[in-house]
């Protein structure tokens, strides 16, 4: 192990850990190797998310380890994995700062792509997974790229993959993220917005080999909510425009069922087209006052001035 001085630390990396008592071991054993091989300074720190397994305690025992170059903090209970990265983005002290999951479906061994596009001049590098294919259930492959596809066309923001957490930022940038107020973000994407010069690199992407996917489908809408009112107010034009086209429309055809029962009489026969539209013009409310919601929520949690998360313990390297 390299046991040198790192008051000058070139590279910080930031994991997330939730419930990952089984993998932290193998994930620790990989990724010190792995950043030794690159020859720099570096340093790991880890946010325990309020993990109700053993992690914490293991993590303990990992910093016992490498004393000098693990840096651990511990939240009061389970704010997302953003919010762990932006804990960990709080304490880094190297120039370039790389994001991956503890689950090693992000190969530590790859993170020198990372580097390498770093090296290359760009301030922002995504990691996208190559093998996904293989690897992913085919219902969760094809919801994400869908929604990739909507929140390119949303956002303006272009990643080929916006799930993968390998990922690369320059300092300046992580600064910059670290200096938002918003509880509920997402941090490639908020990167991406920030970025001068991003680009994206093929990274190797493994099965989960411990434990399930900490994300149910729940949340899985509540992120890609969150990207859509956290990014754009795209989402409340269609809503403010639509809705006035359809209120013109339905203007138009309750003007015309007048006419009609003024002319041929009452006719019962319309009644279900009726209720259709009904249904349809309920539907179309309560999505609006939904997205509405989205957006008062966001504001709401901006301007309360509620600290995002609450650190119990920050245990630094040595
Ligand atoms: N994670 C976290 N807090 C959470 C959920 C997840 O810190 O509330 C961490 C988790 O330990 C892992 C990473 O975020 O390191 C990605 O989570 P997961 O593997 O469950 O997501 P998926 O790979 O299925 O998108
Ligand atoms: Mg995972």
């Amino acid at each position: 192990m390299t046991e040198q001085n790192i008051s000058n630390v070139d590279l910080s990396v930031v994991i997330p850990v939730y419930n990952e008592e089984k993998t932290l071991r193998k994930l620790i054993e990989r990724l010190i190797p792995a950043l030794d091989k690159l020859g720099k300074n570096y340093e790991v720190i880890f946010t325990n998310d309020g993990s109700r397994d053993d992690s914490w305690p293991i993590l303990k025992s990992i910093q016992q380890q490498f004393p000098n170059r693990i840096t651990l903090v511990d939240f009061n209970a389970n704010y997302g994995q953003h919010m762990a990265i932006m804990a960990g983005f709080d304490q880094v002290r190297g120039s370039v700062v790389i994001t991956m999951d503890a689950d090693l479906q992000n190969p530590p061994e790859e993170i020198y792509k990372l580097i390498e596009k770093i090296d290359e001049g760009y301030d922002v590098v995504g990691g996208y997974r190559a093998n996904r294919h293989e690897n992913d259930h085919f219902v969760r492959r094809y919801c994400s790229k869908i929604m990739n596809y909507i929140r390119s066309k949303i956002t303006n923001i272009s990643m080929i993959d916006q799930g993968c957490m390998l990922r690369a930022y320059k300092r300046p940038i992580v600064d910059l993220i670290t200096q938002t107020v918003e509880t509920s973000t997402f941090i490639p994407a908020l990167a991406f917005k920030l970025a001068g010069k991003p680009t994206e690199v093929e990274v190797k992407h493994e099965q989960r080999v411990e434990g399930q996917s900490n994300y149910s489908v729940y949340e899985l809408i509540r992120v890609t909510l969150d990207l859509f009112t956290g990014f754009s107010l795209f989402p409340l034009h269609v809503f403010s425009i639509g809705g006035l086209f359809i209120s013109f429309l339905s203007f138009v055809l309750c003007f015309y069922l007048m006419v009609r029962r003024l002319v041929i009489g009452p006719e019962a026969d319309g009644m279900f087209t009726l209720f259709a539209i009904l249904f349809f013009f309920i539907g179309v409310c309560i999505t609006g006052i939904g997205i509405v919601g989205e957006y008062v929520g966001r504001t709401y949690q901006a301007i309360s001035g509620r600290p995002r998360y609450i650190v119990r313990e920050i245990s630094h390297r040595s």
